[in-house]
């Protein structure tokens, strides 16, 4: 038995080498077990982790009431199709609508698909004859061939063209640009309220504002993609709620079901009908399971107060961090809103994670640069000082050098 006899890290990345086909980069150790905002590998050591399961479980690992929804559950009904109705998925549905713009819910499984049913939408609901979408540079929507069509980075299109047609690109931030773009085609605007895997970027002031004006002059739909920034992530239930700028399509996945596989794309009641009966589907979609979870993982943020908490734990990375960039010269920026925090080095960050992890540290490095943390809601001061200890340690000797 597993559980008798475990296998070492060494042991499990054999098997990997093996049977799991290599199309990620990982990290040479095995995680076994996580509790809140701290993990464990598979030779018992222990991490603070400031990316956990790469922004999915915004309330740390293992949340306890999630994991009681989801054991509550399994035992009553694990899966039925959506020639059924169940109370999670509905109960699912209302409380996401009550926390955004009072629409209706589709759902599905990851943020590729929740944007596939977006693409879909925009292009069910609008004239025949118009069916282009605007997309941002450095944008990031998942990696089905829809979504890599809409993502704006040549990176991700090496090898795979043709790609889906319709796709427009515009530079991040620039209105004009935009404006230019937009011809009797164009259905929809399709962006990040801020940029994730794009480096943390927050638009400038105006932006999303300006992106609202357009879409109602042109008759457009405007997308909000929230994988990333939705659920808590900035201190509100929403990155747009944020910014004040109210989308007509948002799609959120990532940390909807605290740290259960689940995906969601909102619409408003007006423009949801359009999705016509057998026009789009998920077999997994809004499974009771990830119904329970995502129930879960939002009463536990009202129940133990953690949009507030977001918004006090950004606070200490924030003058932690920017004290930081003032002390040490390889740092070039701190973007920060809520927990979805952005540290631009004038250094690759690839060596910096390391360091960190090698200290017990887990973070990310995105776009080369770009330290990216994305922290639990539930984070405590402590180890938010902990963590900004450890990180202003390994980034002040590599200024030492
Ligand atoms: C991660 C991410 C996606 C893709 O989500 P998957 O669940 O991996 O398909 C899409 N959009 C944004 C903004 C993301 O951060």
């Amino acid at each position: 038995m597993a559980t008798a006899s475990p296998l070492s890290s060494e042991e499990i990345i054999q098997l990997f080498q093996q049977y799991v086909i290599p199309n990620y980069g990982r990290y040479p150790v095995a995680l076994t077990r996580g509790e809140g905002s701290h993990v464990w590998d598979a030779e018992g050591n222990r991490y603070l982790d400031f990316f956990p399961g790469w922004g999915c479980n915004l309330l740390g690992h293992c949340p306890a009431p999630v994991v009681k929804a989801v054991q509550d559950q399994v035992a009553k009904l694990i899966h039925v199709p959506n020639t059924w109705y169940t109370e999670a998925q509905g109960r699912w549905a209302e409380i996401l609508s009550r926390r955004s713009f009072g629409g209706q819910a589709f759902f599905c499984n990851s943020g590729a698909e929740a944007n596939e049913a977006a693409i879909k939408l925009v292009r069910l609901h609008t004239p025949k004859d118009r069916y282009k979408i605007i997309t941002f540079e450095g944008g990031f929507h998942g990696r089905t061939m829809g979504s890599i069509s809409a993502t704006a980075q040549p990176k991700y299109h090496e090898g795979l063209n043709p790609l889906l047609a319709g796709f427009v690109y515009a530079p991040y931030g620039d209105l004009e640009a935009v404006e230019a773009l937009i011809d009797e085609e164009t259905a929809a605007v399709m962006i990040e309220p801020i940029q994730g895997e794009g480096g943390v970027r927050i638009p400038p002031d105006g932006f999303l504002a300006g992106l609202r004006r357009l879409a109602d002059e042109h008759n457009l739909l405007l997308v909000f993609d929230e994988v990333q920034t939705g659920c808590g992530r900035t201190g509100d239930w929403f990155a747009y709620q944020h910014f004040g700028v109210t989308p007509d399509v948002m799609t959120v996945a990532k940390s909807i079901c605290g740290g259960v596989a689940g995906a969601a794309m909102l619409t408003t009641a007006e423009i949801a009908p359009s999705l016509r009966p057998g026009m789009h589907a998920s077999t997994f979609g809004g499974n009771p399971l990830a119904a329970a979870a995502g129930i879960a993982a939002f009463e536990m943020i009202e129940a133990e107060g953690l949009l507030e908490n977001t918004r006090k734990i950004s606070d200490v990375f924030r003058s932690r961090l920017e004290a930081l960039s003032a002390e040490c010269e390889i740092v070039q920026e701190v973007r920060i809103v809520g927990v979805m925090i952005g540290v631009e080095l004038s250094i690759e960050g690839a060596p910096i994670v390391k360091e960190c992890m090698d200290r017990r540290l887990l973070i990310n490095c995105t776009h080369k640069t770009v330290l990216r943390l994305l922290p639990a809601m539930n984070l405590t001061v402590e180890q938010a000082n902990e963590g900004c200890d450890i990180l202003a340690e390994v980034l002040k000797s590599q200024t030492a050098q």
